[in-house]
């Protein structure tokens, strides 16, 4: 199997098999992601390159693997016909697969539109893992997501009605100090709008060579503390009103919550609020990310 670039995947992939079918990032300019910022530059592998992989993946796994994650950010932007095919040939190599996942933010989601999402349903796409990170316009401008809350809905409802599972991502403390609540208002309302399989919490830490860290180091965007964060967190909880799986599992959160909504609600707000009685020097110090 041949690799380029920075290889990512999201927890819930870890005993994935990863088959590279893009390199780098279509978008490439959120100010808080330093990701593809040294590059490489966004790519599409040619098809029968990621079929010999998969090829590969069998004459060294075997006939038994359960699920594929196609790493790299945006793999969703990919011509649908060729994602499609990609996924044929995933479920005809390996017949017990049973998931294959991609990354995709909501932009390239929407130019897809209903029909083509359905096609890659069709030809096997389980699941895609967007970065909503936040549902307050002022602040996707502001991080550059190339995207704006109606898109992320529109695109969030038509992936769900496809039949492909959504699992959503949230940067808690993306606002910063000043956003703090819209961020979570915003960001209640538009999952409540998609109802998601999924909602994934992390939380905001400023990464090495980015705009953002630049915007933090000369204090023009005030992080919040931890305190903040749970509040914000504690904000967000109270406002969802769906049924979906909520979970944080990222080394960047200050607690760990998870459990199904609406069930587990009562269960993680008191959790958060058990946390607010620890003073802030017990949560993690401030670091500055570097991958
Ligand atoms: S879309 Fe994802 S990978 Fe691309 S720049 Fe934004 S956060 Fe990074």
């Amino acid at each position: 199997m041949r690799y380029e670039g920075p290889i990512y995947r999201p927890p819930s992939e870890a005993d994935s098999l990863l088959i590279q079918a893009t390199i780098g990032c279509p978008h490439n300019r959120c100010t808080f992601c330093m990701v593809y910022k040294n590059g490489p530059r966004y790519r599409v592998r040619p098809v029968n390159d990621i079929k010999e992989d998969m090829l590969e993946a069998r004459s060294v796994y075997g006939l038994h693997v359960r699920t594929l994650f196609l790493p790299a950010g945006n793999t969703i932007a990919m011509k649908t016909e060729d994602l499609a095919e990609i996924c044929r040939s995933a479920r005809a190599t390996f017949p017990s697969l049973e998931r294959i996942t991609v990354y995709g933010s909501s932009q390239f989601i929407h130019k897809k539109g209903p029909r083509q999402l359905e096609q890659l349903a069709r030809a096997g796409l389980g699941r895609i893992h967007v970065g909503l990170e936040s549902g307050d316009d002022v602040i996707l401008k502001h991080i550059r997501k190339g995207t704006h809350a109606e898109q992320q809905i529109e695109a969030g409802r038509w992936t769900m009605a496809a039949g492909i599972e959504l699992s959503l991502y949230v940067i808690l403390g993306i606002g910063g100090h000043d956003r703090t609540r819209e961020h979570a208002e915003e960001t209640a309302r538009v999952i409540n709008e998609i109802a998601p399989d999924l909602v994934r919490l992390r939380t905001f830490v400023p990464k090495i060579n980015t705009p953002l860290l630049k915007e933090v180091m000369e204090g023009r965007f005030k992080m919040l503390t931890p305190h903040g964060v749970l509040r914000e967190a504690a904000s967000l909880l109270e406002r969802l009103t769906i049924s979906t799986m909520l979970t944080s599992d990222h080394y960047t959160n200050y607690i760990n919550l998870c459990g199904r909504l609406p069930h587990d609600k009562p269960g993680l707000l008191s959790e958060i609020s058990h946390a607010l009685e620890r003073d802030e020097s017990e949560f993690r110090p401030f670091f500055i990310g570097t991958e």
